[in-house]
């Protein structure tokens, strides 16, 4: 079986790329390093011992994208190919609706052209927006995301489903919660783009002094604390979960699918929680200040993943300080690179 990864060499996409190939499938990876950097191509050789087929281009360039398909025999695709950072998609939306839903039509067009089925979206627990119910099911009342980048989401979603049921498709749409943590083997992990935005990178910026000090937003929120919760998941963990949808999709009988799943780990931590745990893990000092709240944050996040466990047979196993201990060797290994 071969499959298309899409932004396979971006943080969650080349993960999911190794479990693939230590899985027996063969990859095709199209990624424009907007995001990325080629030497992630080299190392995913070197975790996985086998090479994915790689093409560097913007998938906006149909005509690039169809040449792919004329040279591969593609029997499925997981699109991770997208614009994600939510600070950014409130300065630039039309770039953040362009790159990420014309790409995304683009292969679907190619889907359809081509009679393939089996597509996975990377979706996000940004669909729920601050969702009435704690834990969120799948089955929880989605709401208007605050930023473009959460639009484009959900409307990433709306398009499969409409996909799948008019051209008779197997779609699954992966609700993320917020992935953190890097490859056992330190080869892997999120690469450094600015500053972080996100809690974990920022940490693991601080921790090696790269950063003075991280600022946490809110400490008044109605949590135990009083900072925020979310629901963070170990990278290697969800990139299995893709896998295991993918085999699921393979299987199924029926024409039209369209699944979806939370992938988080069940349970909620604080940002002071997080700290704590990367303090413990890796024995380091992370220096912080209590700040304001964050425009646009929720209070708490956390999912009930018990579906994906159930039709999945999945089940995020890694703790927080296991995660947290390989963000550490990886930001090691980035500082030996340069
Ligand atoms: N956060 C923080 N300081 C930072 C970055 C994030 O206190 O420098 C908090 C943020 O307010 C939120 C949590 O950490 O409560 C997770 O934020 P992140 O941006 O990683 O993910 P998301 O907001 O998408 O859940």
């Amino acid at each position: 079986m071969t499959i298309l990864v899409t932004g396979g060499l971006g943080y969650i996409g080349s993960h999911t790329v190794v479990e693939l190939l230590n899985n027996n499938f063969d990859v095709v990876i199209v990624d424009d390093l907007s995001n990325s950097e080629k030497f992630i191509l080299k190392n995913i050789e070197e975790v996985a011992g086998k090479k994915p087929v790689f093409y560097p281009f913007d998938l906006k360039r149909k005509e690039l994208l169809s040449q792919v398909f004329d040279a591969h025999q593609i029997d499925g695709c997981i699109n991770f190919a997208a614009y994600k950072a939510v600070g950014e998609s409130q300065e630039k939306p039309l770039d953040y609706y362009e790159n990420n839903l014309f790409t995304l039509i683009n292969i679907l067009q190619e889907f359809k052209k081509r009679n393939i089925s089996n597509f996975i979206f990377s979706s996000s627990c940004t669909v729920y927006g601050q969702a009435d119910e704690q834990p969120i099911h799948e089955s929880t009342p989605l709401k208007t995301p605050e930023s473009s980048y959460g639009k484009t989401k959900q409307m990433g979603e709306e398009i499969l489903k409409d996909f799948a049921t008019a051209y008779q498709k197997k779609v699954t749409l992966l609700r993320y919660f917020n992935p953190i943590g890097s490859h056992p083997s330190a080869l892997l992990g999120e690469l450094p783009l600015g500053i972080p935005n996100n809690l974990v990178p920022y940490v693991t910026q601080t921790a090696s002094k790269i950063r003075e000090k991280l600022s946490i937003w809110g400490n008044d929120y109605p949590t135990e604390d009083g900072t925020a919760i979310r629901d963070y998941i170990y990278v290697v963990d969800l990139a299995k979960a893709h896998v295991k949808a993918l085999q699921k999709l393979l299987n199924e009988t029926s024409e039209t699918v369209i699944d979806i799943y939370n992938l988080g780990t069940g349970k909620g931590s604080s940002v002071l929680e997080v700290v704590g745990a990367f303090e413990r893990a890796n024995h380091v000092e992370v220096p912080y200040q209590i700040c304001a709240r964050r425009a646009g944050d929720i209070t708490i996040a956390f999912a009930n993943a018990d579906k994906a466990e159930r039709e999945l047979g999945w089940k995020a196993e890694t703790t927080l300080e296991e995660a947290l201990r390989t963000t550490w060797e990886w930001q090691k290994y980035l500082e030996s690179r340069s």
